[in-house]
């Protein structure tokens, strides 16, 4: 009884294509789109949604799913090419079957003009501006989870959340992220406080941009992001946009006097390039040609940005090529201070240039804030407030104002409530990952050091990105790393690198 399997296959892969196309115009949105194009793009958008979206939920997948499902040849193996494919169309389908189409339609293009609207007030530092954009993307939120529904214990937020990383709930994260935060502030005090803070003038020189790009491509081909299945182009919020391993796009962005930014950006976006780019090409448009969670996604990423690009093998290997593209600026600065540079903590306003260990504070503050949101327990209008003091709490800085504080990330103007928590879930699966890694392959930092990249990126490639989503988050981990995720490897790959840089 393969017959009906096919034809769900094939079904499933027509409506992928038009998810794969809206993909490609919210890339053109964010990279390309001249001003006067923005409404008629969020009518585009909202049409493709649409299309896709009754795609997706049309009784006769529905019917085929039912049937599949009812041969034990097909099911018996949940890890299976299509137990595991079976799984997540099912779970995928009775999320949008519920979800009206109208509905589907309005958040599409509440999100194109909200994301617009934040981009302008995000520029002029103005709250106000955006204030009513978030508020009916809040509704929108609390309406797509009602619509939804709730299963066991699950609240609007944990609803949402599933989306991004099925089987997570606000509960869980909550068990793991006050210990992490707590240990996390007393390692960032005692680095402050009884630490020599390493110079970081080498990330504060202005290096002229045109050069800074030729930099950042070299070091993303070098780790191996394949330019052949993939451009890098520039945007506000740099991101990773894949929509078929033959074709990812990422995003990076410059500015003059920080390098390191753009170095981290690219470094970010190319892991998440290189999952798209690793993933099975045969089953692409299907739930085996993608990732298993967002967390898993985000544990790439975070991996070369953080494991690799902060680390001493891969300045050895970065300083020639800094002196060779960046000359007589950078003549002063040997690897291991451009090495030192890349490790200072600082509590500060940005999340996505905040060091590593204060990463995941900002991270815990927006979880929060949804959370609260989600609950009614704070009204839009009072995010400023609320997110000011929470800096406060958690980083001890006073945020000057809104562009710096709760405007400075575009995800709740695209309706991505549930999303930030994968970051630090990613962190911690980064590092059980990064450890793992360096184990099985003992002279990993000697290759670093040397420029060889490619073992660890096939090594992921093992671990990670050929299996797509044949095994839940839960399990790669387990199956990856032969533990549960924690917070360990993550609290001593910290310690073991910054106590040391700090001189303690
Ligand atoms: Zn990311």
């Amino acid at each position: 009884m393969t017959q009906p399997y096919d034809e769900l296959l094939d079904s499933v892969r027509e409506a992928s294509l038009i998810g794969s196309t809206a993909g490609i115009l919210a890339w053109d949105q964010e990279t390309m789109l001249p001003r006067g194009g923005v409404e008629w793009r969020a009518r585009q958008l909202a049409q493709l949604a649409s299309i896709g979206h009754e795609m997706w939920t049309s009784p006769r997948i529905g019917d085929l799913i039912t049937i599949c499902e009812g041969d034990p040849a097909l099911v018996e193996s949940p890890h299976s090419d299509s137990g595991a494919n079976l799984r997540e169309l099912r779970r995928n389908y009775d999320r949008q079957v519920k979800l009206p189409q109208s509905l589907v339609a309005e958040i599409a293009k509440t999100q194109s003009l909200a994301q617009h609207a934040w981009t302008e007030a995000r520029a002029k530092s103005d709250f106000q501006q955006f204030r009513p954009w978030l508020e009916k993307m809040v509704e929108l939120m609390q309406q797509k989870a009602a619509c939804i529904g709730f299963e066991g214990d699950q609240e609007a937020w944990d609803v949402l959340l599933e989306g991004f990383e099925p089987g997570a709930r606000a509960t869980q994260l909550q068990d793991i992220f006050t210990p992490l935060r707590e240990r996390l502030t007393e390692l960032i005090g005692d680095l402050l406080e009884n630490g020599t803070p390493p110079a970081e003038d080498f990330n504060r020189e202005r290096l002229p941009i045109a050069v800074q790009e030729e930099y950042v491509r070299e070091v993303a081909k070098a780790i191996g992001f394949d330019s052949h299945r993939g451009r890098i182009d520039r945007a506000t919020h740099p991101f990773c946009s894949g929509s078929h391993p033959g074709d990812v796009r990422i995003t990076t962005r410059f500015h003059e006097d920080n390098v390191v930014d753009a170095l981290g950006s690219t470094m970010h976006e190319a892991g998440h390039g290189m999952y798209e780019q690793g993933m099975p090409v045969d089953h692409a448009g299907t739930p085996l040609g993608q990732a298993t969670s967002l967390g898993v996604h985000e544990s790439q990423s975070r991996l070369w940005e953080n494991h690799v690009g902060r680390s001493r093998a891969f300045w050895q290997w970065c300083h020639p090529l800094v002196q060779s593209k960046f000359g007589a600026p950078v003549a002063g600065y040997s690897a291991e201070d451009m090495y030192r540079a890349a490790n200072v903590v600082r509590p500060d306003f940005i999340r996505v240039e905040a060091d590593e260990a204060t990463y995941n504070l900002h991270v815990i503050v927006r979880f929060e804030i949804e959370l609260a949101l989600l609950r009614g327990d704070i009204a839009v209008a009072d995010v400023p407030a609320v997110w000011n003091e929470k800096y406060r709490d958690a980083l001890g800085i006073e945020v000057p104002d809104d562009a710096r504080g709760c405007l400075q990330d575009v995800h709740w103007s695209c309706g991505l409530f549930g999303y930030f928590p994968t970051y630090t879930l990613g962190n911690l699966f980064a590092a059980q990952l990064f450890e793992k890694a360096e184990g099985e392959l003992p002279d990993l930092h000697d290759q670093f050091s040397r420029g060889e990249f490619t073992p660890l990126r096939e090594w992921l490639g093992r671990a990670v990105h050929e299996h797509g989503s044949r095994y839940t988050a839960d399990e790669l981990c387990e199956r990856a790393t032969g533990e549960p995720l924690g917070m360990d490897a993550l609290l001593r790959h910290l310690e073991g690198k910054l106590r040391p840089v700090y001189g303690l």
